[in-house]
């Protein structure tokens, strides 16, 4: 078996172990006699694997009891829409912060339920760091706040939790969910897509404060009411069985490299490696305000674009794919989530000096 090394911002490489424990189970669940994608989600086998990845998230995040877990569908891009058809709670209006693209398409989409208001933006310097939460216009009225907390284009992550005072804060945070501690109760609602940090694609994860559930606008479509799917375990319709088996296996290999303290621990020095070899030299940059520089996203430029093909030809040579930057950015992007071994980022930083050498 020859594994590549794949950065892609997802859907992302998952761990070798999961995929393997998947593959095991794949005909013949434990024993069941059958795969877990043949199975009722109202059977027993099923709900008890709901139940455990359930469990196994809330002791990872450390999610209190006041909160509940949704495990849905159609990703975090559906949540630009259900965020605010189910928080306005009878307010007319909602705070954003404009980070980058991804901040940007909630923000177009929430415009059609509300008045949005955008307190904050990073546009000025194409969406290269954070504003301060001092720079922020916040309004008391607003019904929550919305931000990203990592920008997977830009590759810009929050150093910061906003303090929101009485106003729900909520987060998308698809792109760095699970790759470090985060205090939940700091939030009324967190959302993220599967397909980086949690599983397969096809499952969006939703935490959010019980408080905030049950005043969905009347228009809110049945599946798209938060309350409905907490009372309904996320089961209101057949919930994405295969994608949360995995997310679980996902959970069970956190909690095997020490949780999110231990995992944050190894993500920290992943990043540190790749960031230390961008900084270097001349030869690579990196467009990110240094406190803001995600550890899950790192987007770099080679000093001549006209390079840009050759270096992608030559990584993928040795079996470092997916680097390719996004159109708005240029350069490079190098997607190290969680499950990038760091065998990965030694052998991405290993070529980027040689290949820097040759061509500086
Ligand atoms: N938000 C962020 C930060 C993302 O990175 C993405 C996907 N790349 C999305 C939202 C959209 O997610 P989905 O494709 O699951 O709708």
């Amino acid at each position: 078996m020859t594994r590549i090394y794949n950065f892609s911002a997802g859907p992302a490489a998952l761990p070798v172990e999961v995929l393997e424990q998947a593959q095991r189970d794949l005909v013949d669940w434990q024993g069941a006699g059958l795969s877990v994608m043949e199975m009722s989600h109202r059977g027993k086998e099923f709900m008890g694997i709901a139940a455990q990845a359930e469990a196994d998230l809330r002791e990872l995040m450390q999610i209190p009891d006041t909160y509940k877990v949704l495990f849905l569908q159609g990703g975090a891009s559906l949540q630009f829409a259900m965020v605010p058809l189910n928080l306005l709670r009878g307010r007319q209006k909602a705070d954003y912060v404009n980070t980058g693209q991804w901040s940007k398409k909630a923000i177009s989409e929430a415009k059609k339920y509300c008045q949005v208001n955008v307190v904050a933006s990073s546009e000025d310097r194409n969406f290269s760091y954070v504003p301060p939460q001092s720079d922020w216009r916040l309004d008391p009225e607003a019904a929550y706040v919305h931000v990203t907390t990592n920008e997977t284009i830009g590759g810009v992550e929050f150093d910061f939790t906003p303090d929101t005072g009485e106003v729900p804060l909520v987060a998308d945070a698809s792109s760095h969910i699970l790759s470090k501690p985060i205090d939940v109760s700091r939030y009324g609602l967190i959302y993220a897509g599967a397909q980086k940090n949690i599983g397969p694609a096809g499952l969006t994860l939703v935490i959010v404060r019980e408080d905030l559930l049950g005043h969905a606008l009347p228009i809110t479509p049945t599946m798209l009411d938060y309350r409905i799917q907490a009372d309904n375990e996320s089961m209101y319709n057949t919930p994405p069985t295969f994608a949360v088996y995995v997310a679980g296996l996902v959970f069970q290999w956190l909690k095997r490299q020490g949780g999110l303290a231990g995992m944050e621990q190894i993500n920290i020095r992943k990043a540190q490696k790749l960031y230390g070899l961008i900084d270097s030299n001349d030869f690579y940059a990196s467009p990110v305000a240094k406190n803001n520089r995600s550890r899950m996203n790192v987007p770099f430029t080679l000093r001549d674009p006209a390079l840009d093909e050759g270096f992608l030809k030559e990584a993928k040579a040795r079996g470092l794919v997916q680097l390719k930057g996004h159109r708005s950015v240029g350069g490079m992007r190098a997607s190290i989530y969680n499950a990038m071994p760091e065998e990965g980022v030694d052998a991405l930083v290993a070529f980027m000096r040689e290949f820097a050498a040759q061509h500086g």
